[in-house]
């Protein structure tokens, strides 16, 4: 990092704590510091700043690390100087697969972890030199959704979606919450502000996407009880997350579904108290003149992790009478580029979503998160059983996860050692390697992979 670039942050971080007291100066000189030829930083809007960054400018080019020129923020927008990102797999056909559709320049990455270094006149919440949280999931607090209680749905972080930079050629850039870039600009319904120093950002970087939601599967609207027998499939970075959210709700029997070895281990490590390898289970075949309320398919896991569920008695007056486990949780997904890791036993992601159903009892709950199928994918359910059925369904990329509520409560039971995100981090890279980043990613080699933009 060149010297000059680390004493103009000091010179910013000086302008930004200004700024707090006055919004007006925000608003000028903006515009006119973004043209060519300006010194780097001409207002406390930021205006005109150079940073570098990870962008995908169109669907024919995959995206590359490029030189960018800040827009002033305004309103409710903060800058925050990104630590730590991590690469979420949703994103890998975006970097890896040529002809992936983009309708505008845009950072990639689902938030990240970093230092506010400027706020607009509007922000509330977050003061200069804070650390905060970028996560992928706003949670305004406002909105229809936020306000009945599925914030990881919040509608509120999409009413501000406009430019916040440029490319040399003048090219809009639009950096949503992109983490893979040495800058975040965001408005402040995506950035939750942590007090916790003794733990790092590449950790907290686990929870701005696949940590959060992992965690929400099994802490939030999952009602994961004492002594319930909890079956997880996939041991990803969301899975390790819902073990460890299992583990801290008091389930006695947490089962993982996974076909990589490594991850096995790993889910042992980190709370499982089974696991099973779905590639040792792969017979599932029809059942002839099944009857409308049972099982339509004879399937050799599912059977299998009924056996291990079994209830200790079969005396329904003694209280018995469940068949499969109290709660499932899905995350696992569809593969977007063959890994060099061993697959599952369906690629696509969508059998696992008929098996959560169909292993859940008849009063249980399921969860499910994952992405990846493919666009002509259907689940498919009896429709006796689905209309007739007490199974309770929660669904969502987020989890069930408010991020404001929630990731400070993540990151103390980090703090406090109740929950490890350190094992998630599987390997750092810089700013530079962010394609390499999202490689391993989808080889799944290393548990998951994060990037440092402005730790070197
Ligand atoms: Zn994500
Ligand atoms: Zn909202």
């Amino acid at each position: 990092m060149p010297k000059s670039r680390i004493s103009r942050r000091r010179v910013l971080k000086t302008a930004g704590a200004a700024a707090v007291g006055g919004g007006a100066a925000l608003l000028g000189g903006g515009p006119l510091a973004a043209q060519g030829g300006a010194p780097a930083v001409l207002t406390n809007a930021q205006g005109g700043r150079r940073f570098r960054g990870f962008v995908k400018f169109n669907t024919a080019q995959l995206p590359d690390v490029v030189d960018l020129t800040l827009r002033p923020i305004t309103g409710r927008q903060m800058v925050i100087r990104t630590e730590a990102a991590q690469t979420c797999y949703t994103s890998v056909d975006q970097v890896l697969i040529p002809g992936t559709p983009t309708n505008q320049a845009t950072i990639v990455g689902h938030g990240g972890v970093g230092i506010v270094e400027a706020i607009g006149p509007q922000v509330l919440s977050a003061r200069v030199g804070d650390r905060v949280i970028v996560n992928l999931h706003a949670s305004c607090g406002r909105c229809f959704n936020c306000l009945n209680m599925r914030s990881d749905k919040c509608r509120g972080g999409q009413t501000d979606n406009v430019a916040t930079c440029n490319m040399p050629d003048g090219t809009p850039v639009f950096s949503r919450t992109g983490g893979m870039a040495e800058l975040m600009i965001v408005n402040e319904e995506y950035a939750t502000p942590l007090f916790h120093p003794n733990v790092s950002s590449a950790e907290i970087s686990m929870l701005t996407c696949v940590a959060g939601c992992g965690l929400g599967m099994t802490m939030t609207n999952v009602p994961v009880e004492v002594a319930s027998d909890v079956v997880i499939f996939g041991a990803g970075p969301v899975g390790l997350a819902a073990i460890q959210g299992a583990k801290i709700k008091g389930a006695s029997r947490i089962i993982v579904v996974e076909p990589i070895a490594y991850r096995r281990q790993l889910a042992m490590k980190l709370g499982a108290t089974d696991v099973v390898d779905p590639n040792q289970f792969r017979d599932r075949r029809p059942i002839p003149n099944a009857p409308a309320n049972g099982d339509r398919f004879r399937d050799a896991l599912v059977d299998h992790l009924r056996e291990m569920t079994k209830p200790v008695t079969d005396r329904i007056w003694a209280g018995s009478g469940r068949i499969g486990p109290h709660h499932v949780i899905e995350a696992v997904g569809g593969d977007k580029i063959r890994p060099k890791e061993v697959q599952g036993p369906d690629p696509t992601g969508v059998t696992v979503l008929n098996q959560c159903w169909e292993l859940c009892s008849a009063i249980g709950t399921i969860a499910t998160c994952s992405v990846g199928h493919p666009q002509t994918a259907f689940v498919s359910l009896p429709a006796s059983q689905w209309a007739d059925g007490a199974k309770h369904h929660w669904p969502g990329t987020g989890g069930g996860t408010n991020d404001r509520r929630d990731s400070p409560r993540h990151v103390r039971l980090m703090e406090t050692g109740q929950i490890n995100m350190k094992a998630l981090v599987g390997k750092t890279y810089p700013l530079s390697q962010t394609r390499q980043a999202y490689q391993d990613c989808a080889d799944r080699t290393v548990i998951s992979t994060v990037v440092t933009p402005t730790i070197t």
